[in-house]
């Protein structure tokens, strides 16, 4: 495969989650990814909607490097069908990499450890440590609560609305995933599918 016309991290829930639509919204997205010409970086897992993502972008024919420490091989079932399978000592090394290897970074619904990735480089974001768009998808309203505790935070004067402004949020993976990688400033191949 030639150069990626993009690489896209996704933070998605190592768990499918009960309501289907998040399954069908991951295997979506990886299929965009796929056939666009991009590239998925993520945990390197074969659970729940990150292995999902993962086997979509990759039976669409895109581009897949996972990075997993080496103490989650065995409990996240190691993606060994990623293109790239980059095992590392530890959480911080993973996150580095991720970031460091996307263009882009889009969080689907997930537990903890999603919720940590994505704060996580909002706050790099805010920080100035990168410019790198971000993304929530809000698919079914599963961040609703979560948007309005930061709301109510702005609100409470722990937050500012530029902070807010920060994270781009939509309910449709496709339409979010394009907006981040041409904020990004990548231009991924073929045209759109309407939705
Ligand atoms: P979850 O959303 O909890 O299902 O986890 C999704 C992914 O986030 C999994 O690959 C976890 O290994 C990962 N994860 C869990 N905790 C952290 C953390 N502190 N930092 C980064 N990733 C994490």
């Amino acid at each position: 495969m030639s150069t990626p016309a993009f690489s896209l991290c996704v933070y998605c829930g190592s768990r499918p989650g009960v309501d289907p639509q998040h399954a069908a919204a991951a295997q979506a997205l990886g299929q965009w990814i796929g056939s666009r010409g991009g590239q998925l970086v993520y945990g390197g897992g074969r659970n729940g909607l990150m292995g999902l993502t993962a086997q979509a972008t990759h039976d669409a024919g895109g581009r897949v490097v996972g990075v997993i420490p080496t103490s989650l091989v065995e409990r996240e079932w190691a993606n060994h069908d990623c293109n790239e399978l980059l095992v590392v000592e530890t959480m911080h090394e993973r996150k580095r990499i991720m970031a460091e290897r996307s263009d882009a970074f889009l969080a689907l619904p997930g537990g903890i450890g999603t919720f940590e990735e994505f704060f996580e480089v909002w706050t790099w974001r805010q920080l100035g440590y990168h410019d790198k768009p971000v993304g929530l998808l809000n698919l079914g309203g599963y961040y609703d609560a979560m948007l309005t505790f930061l709301n109510g935070s702005v609100r409470e004067g722990f937050m500012n609305d530029g902070q807010m402004d920060l994270i781009r949020v939509d309910t449709n993976p496709i339409e979010l995933a394009e907006q981040l990688v041409q904020a990004a400033g990548c231009a991924p191949e073929g045209i759109s599918p309407q939705l």
